[in-house]
């Protein structure tokens, strides 16, 4: 069957950023045209009516915490470590395969309604089948996997034998190898602060044997860069390189303290740096220099961390921030929102190496695609597409989201899933794992 998107106003993130009035069509799991002129819909052909919105590419957001979603709110107003330490490891260490299952599915609901369309994602300790089962029946193009920690003195609760670590991570890879084939393993190294040595050079060996991403944290806070430092006697990123860890299929989380040094290095090595500024912002980290990031030719994915650093998994708030962040320190002219949409699209794609299926609406291509309304008072009057969906759209205009070519949501509501029933479930399993703390 082939759906058609029709009258909407295509803003196609392909190699000349096309942007223009005319139609895509969807059949099976692929674009088959994208274009400006009216193609004939044959007999079975569904055609949803676009006008008044924009149609975008799906957001992609390369670090999330779908099992830290039921946690929002529990966690204001603290530094990265304290957070960790005082709420985040005791909340994730109480999590059972049902709790675990409902974190999933509301961050997963959140995300889809607002137009996420692919996610890397760090899943707890425990529990990782219950997550990967929880997400396969979701719709989602989905990276992650198991995060592991093994170093007694900085793991908190969570901490794990090496040896059962890394045994529960092979066993997880080989399972998930071909089973869904919109879940792709990636290994979630927590970072080096709760990390041996022995570990990450395992990751290392089992990426190379794999060619799987590694998915870790680093340099977010310099309390954490202080701490790699203590023990290992390397800034953060210096330390990975040194493990060998640094290439085209690792991507790090936050970098807001590298030094020039390591920034030329994850530029020359091809590693993906994800930024997250409300996250960032909201444990009073820093605010990283994209714009410098970007000269130095790094590449650069956007993503919306856990639910309690945030509050929000709404790409559109990242995308927003990343250009607003970099004009006090880099001038009015930096990080336009093109760029900010190019980071949350493309820039997403290529940090998952898979900019040749998706990240822009081009034939071929994967069907990961959204719709945008442009009524709403806050952007109805604005002509340049990239700055009304930067600046002044929101997750709660999106309107249709499809992912590999299936429906996921139908004119604002989630087209499978009860909402009523996934929030309800939060809920009750919020409040129960609250009181196994
Ligand atoms: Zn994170």
């Amino acid at each position: 069957m082939t759906t058609i998107l029709r009258n909407g106003l295509i803003v196609t993130m392909n190699r000349d950023r096309d942007v223009f009035r005319g139609e895509i069509h969807i059949e099976g799991d692929r674009i088959a045209y994208a274009g400006k002129s009216r193609k004939p819909a044959g007999a079975d052909a569904r055609v949803i009516d676009c006008s008044g919105q924009f149609v975008l590419p799906g957001l992609i957001q390369a670090h999330v915490h779908l099992c830290q979603a039921l946690f929002r709110g529990d966690a204001d107003d603290l530094s990265l470590l304290d957070w960790l330490k005082k709420r985040i490891w005791p909340f994730e260490n109480a999590h059972t395969a049902p709790s675990l299952r409902a974190s999933a599915m509301i961050g997963v609901l959140e995300m889809q309604k607002s137009g996420t369309t692919a996610i890397l994602d760090m899943g707890t300790v425990k529990h990782t089948q219950a997550l990967l089962e929880a997400v396969s029946g979701s719709g989602m193009r989905y990276w992650g996997g198991k995060c592991l920690m093994d170093l007694k003195s900085a793991s908190g609760p969570l901490r794990e034998k090496t040896a059962d670590a890394l045994k529960e991570t092979e066993d997880l890879v080989r399972e998930w190898r071909d089973k869904n084939e919109l879940v792709e393993y990636a290994l979630c190294p927590r970072f080096a602060v709760s990390c041996t040595k022995g570990l990450m050079e395992a990751m290392v060996d089992l990426q190379a044997r794999e060619r799987i991403l590694i998915h870790t944290h680093a340099s977010e806070s310099k309390d954490e860069v202080a701490a790699v430092k203590r023990r290992t006697g390397r800034d953060n990123v210096d330390y990975l390189d040194s493990l060998g860890m640094l290439n085209e299929k690792t991507v790090i989380a936050h970098g807001v303290h590298l030094t020039k040094g390591e920034t030329n290095k994850m530029a020359r090595s091809g590693t993906p740096l994800v930024h997250c500024p409300s996250s960032n912002l909201k444990l009073a980290s820093g605010i990283a220099p994209i714009q410098a990031y970007v000269d130095a030719g790094l590449k650069v994915a956007l993503g919306s961390d856990g639910a309690p650093c945030n509050n929000s998994m709404d790409a559109f708030i990242e995308m927003r921030l990343t250009a607003l962040l970099q004009k006090p320190r880099f001038g009015p002219e930096a990080l336009p929102a093109r760029t900010a949409l190019e980071l949350a699209t493309l820039g997403g794609a290529r940090a998952l190496g898979a900019e040749d299926r998706i990240g822009s609406l081009e034939e071929g291509k994967l069907a990961d695609v959204i719709t945008v309304d442009r009524s709403h008072p806050s952007v109805a009057t604005v002509e340049n597409p990239y700055s009304a969906i930067v600046y002044s759209c929101s997750g709660r205009d999106v309107r249709d989201v499809f992912i590999n070519g299936r429906e996921i949501v139908r004119d604002g509501r989630h087209a499978f899933l009860d909402e009523g029933a996934v929030v309800a479930n939060a809920k009750r399993e919020r409040a129960a794992l609250m009181r196994r703390l």
